[in-house]
């Protein structure tokens, strides 16, 4: 089983694939994590990453790929939850052909989605502890005492990258980017949408419905 978890930041995304991997024992690809790994362990792909992660660019498809395909044959064998990639409808068709040589394809794509408001709201009210970096959210996960961490007591504050004008960049970029993997998803029947406005517990249930219904099926 290969599934494809989107949706623009702020929807619960981290938190759904920790779930997910966990329940049904996925082996789980986050881009970020995966680049970080492969240039600690120094691999050849590695080294060639490197230079552009120092630098703070976004690192070229041709090296990304060449990553992906060494993951896709190295875990051949096991399912996988796919986090927070493709990113856009490139990579989305390439991964489909990578996949295609092995005889795979993506099985699930599911979205999780918010209207921009309720993220804006969301991201908004969220506060970050820089002691020891717990996470709160004013109106869903507020400390004990208002604005103060219940770990470690010190003052909570608020990321720069949690302000209005930044996250409405964020949802712009997402929008262009990523958003057309929706249709993409939907032409080769795989995809689903996950209303994000509700529970963690709630948005689990029904993805644990959708991946049950599709292994039951086969
Ligand atoms: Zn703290």
């Amino acid at each position: 089983m290969r599934i494809v978890l989107f949706g623009p930041p702020g929807v619960g995304k981290g938190t759904q694939a920790e779930l997910l991997a966990d329940r049904y024992h996925l082996i789980k690809f986050s881009m970020g994590d995966m680049l970080r790994q492969e240039v600690a362990v120094n691999s050849s792909v590695g080294r060639r990453a490197e230079p552009f992660l120092k630098a703070g660019h976004l690192v070229p498809d041709n090296i990304i790929f060449d990553m992906v395909n060494n993951f896709l044959i190295e875990y051949q064998n096991q399912d996988i939850l796919f986090d927070g990639f493709p990113r856009n409808l490139n990579q989305a068709r390439t991964l489909e052909q990578s996949l295609a040589q092995l005889s795979q394809k993506i099985d699930i794509a599911l979205e999780l989605y918010l209207p921009d408001q309720e993220i804006i709201k969301r991201l908004e009210n969220r506060r970050y502890c820089p002691s020891c970096g717990r996470i709160y959210n004013c109106l869903t996960d507020p400390p004990k005492i208002k604005g103060v961490c219940d770990e470690c007591g010190k003052k909570l504050i608020k990321r720069e990258d949690d302000q209005e004008s930044v996250i409405r960049r964020r949802l712009e970029v997402y929008e262009q980017e990523t958003r057309p993997l929706t249709e993409y998803y939907k032409e080769l029947n795989v995809y689903k949408k996950i209303d994000a406005s509700v529970t963690k517990e709630q948005i689990f249930k029904k993805i644990s419905e959708i991946i049950n219904g599709y292994t039951d099926k086969k």
